[in-house]
């Protein structure tokens, strides 16, 4: 990005050439009327959008020979109307070059080609300044683009499976592309609003981490997080400030680097949000409970934890009675709700090592570990009978009873490798329940001598 010093360095503009324009200002006061016609011609000539391409008083800085700040000031204000309106930096630098070619024209003609060479310079530093201004519209651009793909990215792992995302953290990182999104119009456009949230406190990102985000954010990568979101918001203060301190060239610069920093916190962000994808895929949507995949990447620890500290494993296969006639009679979504509640209740009885998961349909399996007087019958028992004493959908017209019944199987890990067999014992206890009248629990301990 090109700064004031760098552009005026490379085109070698000499403010004690002044005078000279300042002397000859009658001359480009004579000129403007017919410059402006010849303009309008040519843009009319090549279909261009003639009303107002220059903003008021633009001619007469050209010319001034003054061409310092406010000089840049008023180019910037010039470049982003045409960004505005629409024009293309091609077209931009056409308007410019046409301009030159004019200037050159009637300065020759006039036998003052110095005049022309200096008002040359002017169009040089126009053309430095309106490729800056059009490089921030590109940033901004390229920003909405890999915005737009990353929100798809979010909305197709919404759509395909159970994911969730937690609503205030996805709204956090939309409203962070958004306070920047409305930076960077700000910057192309009228440099003005009084309400827009500078403070880092102030914006959306900041009071969702201050309402709790800031414990999502992981510890190694708070201070980053915190400094580049601090940053974000000194370096937009600071462009803004200098708009209207009249430094145009830093805006661009505050601007290119507040985006860096704002990649940072935007990719922290998208970090949350693609953990939170992949872990909620690993859960069912309707219960929230791990999902039967969990359990075959998972039992291997557990079962190696077992055979270290000696412990023995639970397993209990919980199915409800009669669920379908649930369906059948109340509906689907009166089902869905009672397995909701069901795995609420298996949670509550469980401790927080125990592992319950939804197995299928209408089965949760739960894994536990205990020492050798340890018995999932009598766990699975508890389970059985505070399921039988819940009223579900309790308060409403489908208010009702629900049983289930239990398959458990206790073995010594370190004398089975075979979960797969343990779950089909399991399963085979299960089956015995049902056969016996259902509400109830069928258990077999393996291995105790
Ligand atoms: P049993 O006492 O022998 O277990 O009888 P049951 O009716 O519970 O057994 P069955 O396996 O015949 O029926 C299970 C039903 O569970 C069939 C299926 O439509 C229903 N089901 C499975 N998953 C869901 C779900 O996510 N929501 C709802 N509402 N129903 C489901
Ligand atoms: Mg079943
Ligand atoms: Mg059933």
């Amino acid at each position: 990005m090109l700064t004031i010093s760098s552009i005026n360095q490379m085109i070698g503009v000499d403010i004690d050439d002044q005078h000279l324009l300042e002397s000859n200002r009658a001359f480009f006061v004579g000129l403007k009327s017919e410059f402006m016609d010849d303009l309008d011609a040519w843009l009319v000539r090549y279909g261009y959008n003639v009303e107002r391409v220059f903003i008021d008083g633009y001619y007469d800085f050209l010319v001034s020979g003054n061409y310092g700040q406010e000089f840049y000031l008023k180019q910037y204000a010039q470049s982003t109307h045409w960004y505005q309106l629409g024009i293309s930096s091609v077209r931009a630098t056409l308007i410019l070059n046409h301009c030159r070619q004019t200037f050159f024209k009637h300065t020759q003609k006039a036998g003052m080609d110095k005049l022309g060479y200096f008002v040359s310079q002017a169009l040089d530093i126009a053309q430095a300044m309106t490729a800056n201004i059009y490089s921030i519209a590109s940033m901004m651009e390229r920003m909405e683009q890999k915005f737009r793909a990353d929100i798809t990215g979010i909305e197709r792992a919404v759509q395909f499976g159970s994911v969730k995302i937690s609503e205030d953290l996805l709204q956090a990182y939309l409203d962070h592309v958004n306070w920047k999104v409305k930076l960077f119009s700000l910057a192309l456009g009228s440099l003005e609003d009084e309400n827009f949230p500078y403070s880092p406190d102030e914006c959306r990102l900041g009071k969702w981490l201050n309402a709790g985000g800031w414990d999502k954010i992981p510890h190694d990568q708070k201070q980053d997080f915190d400094q580049a979101h601090r940053e974000v918001h000194e370096l937009a203060g600071k462009a803004m400030q200098d708009a209207v301190a009249q430094h145009p060239e830093s805006i661009i610069q505050s601007l290119s680097r507040m985006e860096r920093a704002s990649d940072r916190v935007a990719e922290v962000l998208l970090q949350l949000i693609d953990a939170e994808i992949i872990h909620s895929a690993t859960l069912d949507g309707l219960t929230g409970l791990p999902l039967r995949k969990v359990f075959d990447e998972e039992y291997g620890q557990i079962l190696s934890l077992a055979r270290r500290q000696h412990l023995r494993v639970g397993l209990i296969i919980v199915d409800v009675d009669h669920f379908k006639k649930i369906n059948d009679e109340k509906g689907h979504l009166v089902g869905d709700q009672v397995l909701k509640k069901l795995a609420e209740l298996l949670q509550n009885s469980l401790r927080q090592e125990d592992r319950v998961y939804r197995w299928g349909g209408e089965e949760f399996a739960v894994m536990m570990l205990g020492d050798e007087n340890f018995n999932a019958r009598v766990l699975a028992e508890r389970i059985r009978a505070g399921i039988e004493q819940t009223a579900f959908c309790e308060g409403t017209s489908n208010e009702m009873q629900v049983t289930v019944s239990c398959g458990t199987v206790c073995f010594d890990p370190l004398k089975t490798n075979s979960i797969d067999k343990m779950f089909s014992l399991a399963d085979k206890q299960l089956y015995l329940a049902k056969r016996k009248g259902r509400n109830r629990v069928e258990s077999q301990t393996l291995d105790m001598e």
